[in-house]
């Protein structure tokens, strides 16, 4: 299929064209003619498979058909994350490069200045804007957005915004909202909260299942059992003398994310680090620098995971096994981007096997367990760990099957609330 198929209008496709895309990815083929056809639609989909331009190209041709006989803001787009804002902020101006559509990023932070350049922007009824929820409800509650002539609500990231807390958020932005527009939910994962949702806002939506659960194909994935005092060594000896420009690491905590960026600083490694401490600038500075490859490494938490569009990374490394299987997919999906190789590394201290043997079974494969170079000595082993696993479980009297069910429940989340 071509891009040319969708009968886009004419400057969307200069867009494209300027946007360097050859061809529309699975997601894109099936949900722009749904969305052009005027369907709700849900679509399962993590990042990474080219969501983005599957809601924004239907969503700014249908802009472009209306031309000026529909006036003030024509569609809202709710994001999780500024990171993730700002990412489709970027994508809406490359597509729009040609189309003179106008979008605004309502995301917070910043100083007040900021809030009244938004204020008045919103005023002026920017044809697309891209919010996160908090920040846009600061901006409703002082009555001067009007959202009357919506067309589209697009929200992205749904279960993500669920798990922020945003609930209560979207509940009242939407009763902002005319009913009569189209609304597109996309979610990496269909969580009872995200299909309850969607039945209580959608009409009649289409469904779009992109097979979730599997990282993109060319990911290339290993792991290391490893204590945790061996694991800025065992950096040090993946990344030494290899071509890997752009290397991700995740941790699971702002602090270990601090205490490894400050570790692998002292190694005189090219690094930096992202976090929910740093202001927005800040994080945005180093977002670029790393786009910019003027750094090789950036540290970051889960929070960030998705919003983090840069092309070629060359290593993901999990610092720590993610608690929730789902942000295992999504940290490997940073590398491997739009049909390109990547390789994405985990390690595996002694606590945490029953959690990797979990995202083993979601990703149904097996990843490759690799031995620790001589010199940093001795990890725990295989063997070791499930014997330990064996007998906790015998202890608790459990069978297999019911031993991984209880462990889904009774094991906390280690997912970061705020990262
Ligand atoms: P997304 O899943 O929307 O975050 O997109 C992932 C990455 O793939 C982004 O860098 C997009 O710019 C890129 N991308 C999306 N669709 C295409 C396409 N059809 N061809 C080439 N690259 C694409």
């Amino acid at each position: 299929m071509k891009f040319t198929d969708f009968n886009l209008a004419t400057p969307l496709m200069e867009g494209i064209n300027a946007m360097g895309y050859e061809s529309p990815s699975p997601i894109q083929e099936q949900a722009i003619p749904l969305i052009i056809e005027g369907h709700d639609l849900i679509g399962c989909a993590q990042t990474g498979t080219g969501k983005t331009a599957a809601f924004l190209l239907p969503i700014m041709h249908r802009i472009l058909k209306e031309g000026s006989s529909h006036t003030g803001t024509k569609a809202l787009i709710i994001a999780p994350t500024r990171e993730l804002a700002i990412q489709i902020d970027q994508q809406l101006e490359g597509f729009g490069y040609f189309a003179g559509i106008s979008s605004l990023a309502v995301y917070g932070g910043g100083s007040g200045i900021l809030f009244e350049q938004e204020k008045k922007a919103l005023q002026s009824g920017a044809d697309i804007i891209v919010a996160t929820p908090g920040r846009l409800l600061s901006h409703l509650s002082l009555g001067y957005v009007d959202f009357s002539n919506l067309l589209f609500l697009v929200l992205d990231e749904a279960d993500r915004m669920l798990d922020m807390g945003f609930l209560p958020d979207i509940t009242r932005i939407l009763s902002h909202i005319p009913k009569t527009g189209q609304i597109l939910l996309f979610s990496a994962t269909m969580p009872d909260a995200i299909r309850s949702l969607s039945k209580q806002i959608l009409k009649q939506p289409r469904q779009i299942n992109l097979a979730v659960s599997t990282p993109a194909r060319h990911v290339l994935q290993a792991a290391y059992l490893v204590y945790d005092q061996q694991k800025i060594e065992l950096i040090q000896h993946l990344i030494t003398n290899r071509d890997l420009p752009l290397i991700l690491i995740f941790a699971g905590t702002k602090n270990s994310v601090k205490d490894i960026e400050k570790a692998l600083r002292k190694l005189r490694l090219n690094v930096e680090a992202i976090h929910s401490d740093l202001e927005q600038e800040q994080r945005i500075k180093v977002m670029n620098n790393f786009k910019n490859r003027q750094i090789q490494l950036l540290v970051a938490t889960d929070i960030v995971s998705r919003g983090i569009d840069v092309d070629d990374i060359s290593l993901v490394i999990n610092y720590n096994v993610p608690g929730d299987a789902e942000d295992y997919i999504h940290r490997v999906g940073r590398t491997a981007r739009a049909e390109k190789t990547g390789l994405a590394i985990t390690f595996i201290n002694e606590k945490e096997w029953t959690t990797f043997k979990r995202i083993e079974e979601l990703i149904q494969s097996e990843i490759r367990k690799m031995p620790l170079p001589e010199s940093l000595g001795q990890g725990p082993s295989i063997e070791e760990l499930e014997a330990k696993t064996k007998r906790r479980n015998k202890r608790f009297g459990k069978s297999k099957g019911a031993a991984r069910t209880a462990g889904r429940h009774q094991k906390p989340r280690t997912r970061p609330r705020k990262g």
